[in-house]
């Protein structure tokens, strides 16, 4: 089956937005194991909309429109789709009503216009918003399927997961079943090395891609049922954990490193702290993404300065003046005086140079040193990230929670990884 992608929106023409929509239906549908032929991205006209939804129709099975379902009058999506497709509007009670709730609850003052929202084509689906106040819409005409989804992403993301997936994963003639393998601590190529035979499969298929920091596996498989295609990924999914052991930190897809790192720390009945200079409260802010980390999160401590170092971490004077801010022995007694004036029994503490000044040719920008202090085994790695100023930071904060997982694992003796290895 054929998929095709339009993205409505003027601001996205222009460059005002980036069409981060496009990237995850595109992602989604390789899910599914549709094939994505074209991708198009129309500004707020209609005859250019309709001529474009037109010649969509022609090459691809279901077309997925996002943007254009808002109650002004540039919003045409629906309208124009509702032409092209030859249906009139009712207006649905039920759609009518939400949008008045929606608007109740948040004391905003309702206007006229926004019961166009509640406008729906004869005879399509219609996929309440719970998140904002224009519905999604499938229709189905013939062999042909129009899906109409809304442009914000919070919007968008939540409605395709709850209603369009499962409906085009039904629509498909076999279904597709996969798995997702998180790694971290673990380059892309370095994974890529372990598992290239696995790789060469066509069902189920493996795939590679790149987070910061992190890498993550897929395997896909297809079936005539839900049942015979877990059969395939099953096997594949137990053979990349024999190869790459504790180097995964997850097999579920709503489980993020951060998430991975604060369960591990709870289940070990592991207080921490983190003790930043270059990234400036980031790693913590990471941390207390988690819900219910303040169980075991003591504080989070910027200590930007020599002097804060210093003062709030007891790092030694000498230590500063013979090795620099930016060292692996200043690391150390980060980690070190972490854990002693908090209390804690971990500590990750990060000094680096984010640039993109400050760089010399001993110590150039990107070098960024990490120490994590277990119950008082201190172990300290030495990085080398590129990229700009923002980028070796959210690299710095990555390294960090892997950092911390895998120490916190060598000292339960699950795994033993290269200490101080550069
Ligand atoms: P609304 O009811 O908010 O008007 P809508 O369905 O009409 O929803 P648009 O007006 O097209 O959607 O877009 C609303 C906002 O959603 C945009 O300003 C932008 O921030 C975001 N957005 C729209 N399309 C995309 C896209 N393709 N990728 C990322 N963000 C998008």
């Amino acid at each position: 089956m054929v998929v095709e992608l339009i993205s409505v929106g003027t601001e996205i023409l222009l460059g005002n937005i980036v069409n981060t929509n496009a990237a995850f239906l595109a992602e989604q549908c390789a899910y599914l194991g549709l094939s994505c032929f074209y991708q198009t991205t129309v500004g707020d006209n209609e005859e250019r909309l309709a001529e474009t939804l037109h010649t969509a129709l022609k090459r691809s099975d279901v077309i997925i429109l996002s943007g254009g379902l808002g109650p002004t009058r540039d919003d045409l999506t629906k309208e124009v789709a509702a032409k092209v497709l030859g249906k009139s509007m009712y207006m649905d009670e039920k759609q009518k009503e939400s949008i008045k709730t929606f608007f109740e609850k948040r004391g905003l003052p309702l206007t006229d216009n926004n019961w166009k929202q509640a406008l729906i084509p004869e005879g399509a689906i219609i996929l309440y918003n719970d998140n904002g106040t224009a519905p999604g819409i499938i229709m189905e005409e013939g062999e042909k399927t129009v899906i109409l989804l809304p442009g914000p992403p919070n919007e968008l993301l939540p409605m395709f997961k709850k209603d369009v997936y499962d409906y085009l994963n039904r629509k498909t003639p076999n279904t597709i079943s996969s798995q997702v393998v998180k790694i971290c601590g673990m380059g892309e190529s370095q994974v890529e090395d372990m598992v290239k035979d696995l790789m060469e499969n066509d069902n189920p298929t493996l795939a590679p891609y790149a987070k910061t920091g992190e890498v993550h596996l897929r395997v896909t498989a297809m079936a005539e049922n839900d049942k015979e295609a877990k059969k395939l990924t099953k096997p594949v999914v137990k053979e990349l954990k024999s190869r790459i052991g504790s180097y995964i930190y997850t097999t579920n897809p709503d489980v993020t490193l951060e998430e991975a790192v604060v369960d591990l720390l709870d289940k070990n009945h592991l207080t921490f702290c983190t003790a930043e200079s270059c990234t400036g409260g980031m790693l913590a802010a990471r941390l207390v993404n988690v819900p219910g980390v303040s169980e075991v999160f003591k504080e989070g401590m910027i200590t930007y300065s020599n002097k804060a170092k210093r003062n709030r971490l007891g790092v030694k004077k000498g230590t500063l003046a013979k090795y620099g801010a930016v060292s692996e022995q200043v690391a150390k007694e980060m980690a070190k005086g972490g854990c002693f004036f908090t209390k804690s029994d971990v500590c990750v503490a990060v000094t680096g140079i984010a640039g993109p000044d400050g760089g010399t040719e001993e110590k150039p920008v990107g070098l960024v040193y990490i120490a994590c202090n277990v119950c008082g085994k201190v172990t300290v790695k030495e990085y080398h990230f590129s990229g700009n100023r923002a980028k070796i930071r959210e690299n710095t904060v990555s390294s960090a929670l892997t950092l911390m997982r895998l120490c916190v694992l060598e000292y339960f003796s699950e795994i033993t990884f290269g200490k101080k290895e550069k």
